[in-house]
């Protein structure tokens, strides 16, 4: 661990300016860095930095106890030092999980990641350009690798500190600075209008409390900024995609859990799917008032990770969101939500 943690926090620093932008989670004041530690100037809570990463957190992720998530995230830095960000994303799949992750479901993960810069290709241009984009729930921090061309600095935030380690492998792997930190969705440890453009992919569907973490990403957000949500749709006609079961987000969500437990035997306590007028109403809680909603694309590797039905009807969603007005009426029920908000409409160009 000493060894490790001395060796990468020595090439782990934040790009220049980027420590001014942090703030007490708690309290959102200054705070000044004391040896590995960053500490709030007001009310003195101190937040330690865990092998070169900040970790801003309030509380550990729902998905592993806090001393498992650094434990993983050792063992995570150890194998990136001889292996390729790709082999490090499938040796990341060997690792227990609690409960038990399926083969099927590991795999599909992996395939995600790997064909990832695919699906960002698609939708990259909603994400605009400017000087600082955050990746809010960045994972394995693909998204955060691509906006490099178009963004001065580049952050990738998680609350999961070993997806960091890995984020890292990545980024280093590309030649690109390391901006990663460790924290909360709804308690973001940077200053007001931090941000041209906030991202929140594949996030909002495991977190309790939507609206507050839109709130958060609104209160970063530089006044003329943009938000950028892509997340799985409650009421999508396609199989869920964490459990792969038809149907899960038409039931009352009590009996969620009980039923996904039955039919494959996971755990669904921690999925909190929307709909789209849930986000919709999340995005107007937040004071992100002008929002439009669109179809993503279907790329080649969503295609080839599909069964045969789902598939049929993939081709069917994509001819039909091509067409005048029709693309509109299947937003609803799209696997995906994806939305681009902000505080007041762009101004037109003079
Ligand atoms: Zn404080």
């Amino acid at each position: 661990m000493t060894i490790i943690s001395t060796a990468v926090a020595s090439r782990a620093s934040l790009t220049l300016g980027l420590a001014g932008w942090l703030r007490c989670p708690r309290c959102r004041s200054e705070v000044e860095r004391v040896a590995e530690t960053y500490r709030c100037v007001a009310c003195r809570h101190s937040y330690p930095i865990v092998l070169g990463i900040p970790d801003f957190r309030l509380y550990e992720d729902p998905l592993i106890p806090l001393e498992d998530d650094y434990r993983k995230g050792e063992k995570l830095q150890r194998a990136a030092e001889e292996r390729t960000f790709a082999e490090l994303v499938a040796y990341y799949w060997t690792l227990p999980t609690y409960p038990a992750t399926p083969p099927d479901v590991s795999a599909r993960s992996i395939h995600h990641v790997t064909t990832d810069a695919t699906r960002i290709a698609g939708y990259a241009d909603l994400l605009g350009t400017g000087r600082r984009f955050l990746d809010l729930g960045c994972g394995a921090g693909m998204l955060a690798r691509a906006m490099h061309d178009r963004f001065n600095v580049c952050v990738g935030a998680d609350i999961g500190f070993r997806w960091l380690v890995v984020a890292r492998r990545g980024l280093e792997e590309a030649g690109l600075p390391a901006n990663l930190i460790c924290c909360c969705a709804d308690h973001l440890p940077f200053v007001d209008g931090a941000f041209d453009t906030v991202a929140s992919v594949s996030l909002l569907e495991h977190v309790t409390n939507a609206p507050a973490v839109l709130g958060e990403c609104a209160r970063v957000l530089a006044p003329a900024g943009r938000v950028f949500v892509w997340t799985t749709n409650r009421f999508s006609l396609a199989p869920e995609p964490h459990v792969r079961i038809w149907g899960v987000g038409f039931l009352p969500r009590r009996w969620m859990p009980g039923y996904v437990r039955w039919r494959r035997g996971l755990a669904y306590e921690k999925k909190h799917l929307l709909s789209r007028r849930e986000l919709a109403r999340g995005l107007e809680q937040a004071h992100l008032p002008v929002h439009h909603f669109a179809v993503p694309a279907v790329t080649e590797p969503d295609l080839a990770a599909m069964g045969r039905a789902e598939r049929a009807l993939a081709r069917v969603w994509s001819v039909a969101s091509r067409v005048p007005g029709l693309g509109r009426l299947f937003l609803g029920v799209f696997p995906v939500l994806q939305v681009v908000a902000a505080r007041r409409p762009a101004r037109p160009p003079a």
